[in-house]
């Protein structure tokens, strides 16, 4: 399955934006995240054409949350996103990065007063509220903060619940995330919203799923979201400005997946916008959406060194590799599959069924299970594909792993952009006193 730039060259190694990955292995190490920057920027490309091409008025959010670093920040920029923050944290890293303020978008379901207070000093574009608490600090915030102009979209639920094949409108309102509609949630939101001096109510957003793979469900978010912006209308005589449909827009993790062209999901989304807003008499809002895995997650590669082989015979095969759950924790959340290959004998004939194992103390830690490879031996090079999207943001350091480096390579030439984690970088944060503190316990 070789997505982007990946490529086997005359040495039969997996190459990628032009790089060996067995000199990749040599300079930087392993475990190793190694980032397929033309694929990136393509995939950036892809979505921002196919919305202007159909809606003049529309952006494209990376969300950020799907893998966040300075260099991917200006990356975004360049290619003329927005971005999507879910914390204090990456709010930093975004301003750090000197992204444009106004083009930031701030999501959570529990944004804290001061994480709120450091959106609205920077002066952030949106903040997207999630919940009546929110609203309430965001009124106290207006009042503390008079000459800042608070811009904000309501995140509502519409009752869609769609990951991969599974689809479900059962406008179930069990959620964690936003207002509910059916409940009338939404509604009293808006008039909170209206009613508050200092916010600027915008309009609406929705977040429907993830690793979504037909386009039926962003119809009916589309005809939903419309309909909620007509009936707010009729009641309060307000006029949407912006509706964000959110991302969750699917990828190819093994070659069995088949995820749409972008320009699909996004012609049947804009499409259905715009015929439900012809028939509401309604003028067509700015259009938003917020694809994270889709820019990032095919253009990611992790390079591991094999180590440990335990056969155990007639059972299973169970190759060990430097790293595990602590790089990349999908499996274990998520029951997670991927396809990979042996960077170094990228087209040799496969013979062997085997079981990739990490390193981490956990039997749950296994990459993938029942994989036809090359023969394999201690030393050769693993290459997991699609790990660009929620695997160095969602790394840990357990086991006290230090986190891999992550390399962007581009026509011919590697950049690293992270660099790894050492065991001093582990204890950085520890605070150690001298002398015990003295502690007190009860007598017993
Ligand atoms: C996670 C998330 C996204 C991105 O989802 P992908 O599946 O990575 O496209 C977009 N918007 C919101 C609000 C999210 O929570």
């Amino acid at each position: 399955m070789l997505l982007g730039t990946c490529r086997v060259n005359k040495l039969n190694h997996l190459e990628i934006g032009g790089c060996d990955t067995v000199e990749l292995v040599k300079e930087f190490g392993t475990p190793l995240y190694v980032m397929d920057e033309n694929l990136i920027r393509e995939n950036c490309r892809s979505f921002l054409n196919s919305m202007r091409s159909l809606h003049e008025n529309s952006e494209v959010i990376y969300a950020g949350k799907a893998f966040l670093t300075i260099e991917m920040c200006r990356i975004i920029e360049e290619e003329g996103l927005c971005l999507d923050v879910v914390s204090g944290g990456e709010l930093y890293t975004a301003i750090k990065a000197q992204f444009p303020i106004k083009r930031i978008y701030f999501h959570g379901n529990n944004k804290s007063y001061d994480e709120l207070k450091m959106a609205i000093e920077n002066g952030v574009g949106r903040i997207i509220v999630d919940n009546f608490y929110e609203l309430e600090l965001l009124r106290d915030l207006a009042k503390k903060y008079p000459g800042k102009k608070i811009n904000v979209l309501l995140r509502l639920t519409p009752g869609i619940e769609a990951h991969t094949h599974d689809y479900i409108k059962t406008g179930q309102i069990d959620s964690k995330f936003g207002f509910g509609m059916e409940n009338g949630q939404a509604m009293q939101a808006v008039e909170s919203a209206l009613s508050i001096k200092g916010l600027k109510l915008m309009g609406f957003h929705c977040h429907i799923g993830s690793q979504i793979f037909e386009d039926e469900p962003f119809k009916d978010a589309a005809q939903i979201m419309i309909k909620f912006a007509k009936d707010v209308f009729d009641r309060y005589g307000f006029t949407t400005k912006e509706i964000d449909f959110g991302g969750g827009f699917g990828i190819k993790y093994r070659e069995t997946d088949k995820p749409l062209p972008v320009k699909e999901y996004i012609q049947t989304l804009v499409t259905s916008v715009k015929e439900s807003c012809k028939n509401y008499g309604l003028h067509v809002p700015k259009l938003l959406i917020e694809p994270g895995r889709a820019i990032i997650g095919e253009a990611g590669t992790t390079l591991y060194t094999i180590g440990a082989i335990k056969n155990i015979p007639g059972i299973r095969k169970y190759v060990s590799v430097d790293g595990g759950m602590s790089d990349n924790i999908r499996p274990a959340l998520y029951g997670a599959e991927y396809s990979a290959i042996v960077a170094n004998k990228a087209n040799s004939p496969k013979v062997e069924k085997v079981s990739i194992a990490g390193k981490c103390c956990e039997s749950g830690d296994m990459l993938i299970w029942d994989i036809d490879l090359p023969k394999i031996e201690p030393g050769d090079i693993l290459a997991v594909f699609s790990t660009g999207a929620y695997h160095y943001s969602m790394a840990s350091n357990y086991n006290m792993l230090p986190k891999p480096a992550v390399v962007f390579v581009k026509d011919n030439t590697a950049r690293l952009v992270v660099r790894r984690q050492t065991y001093e970088d582990l204890l950085s944060a520890e605070v150690y006193l001298p002398q015990a503190k003295k502690v007190f316990l009860a007598s017993m």
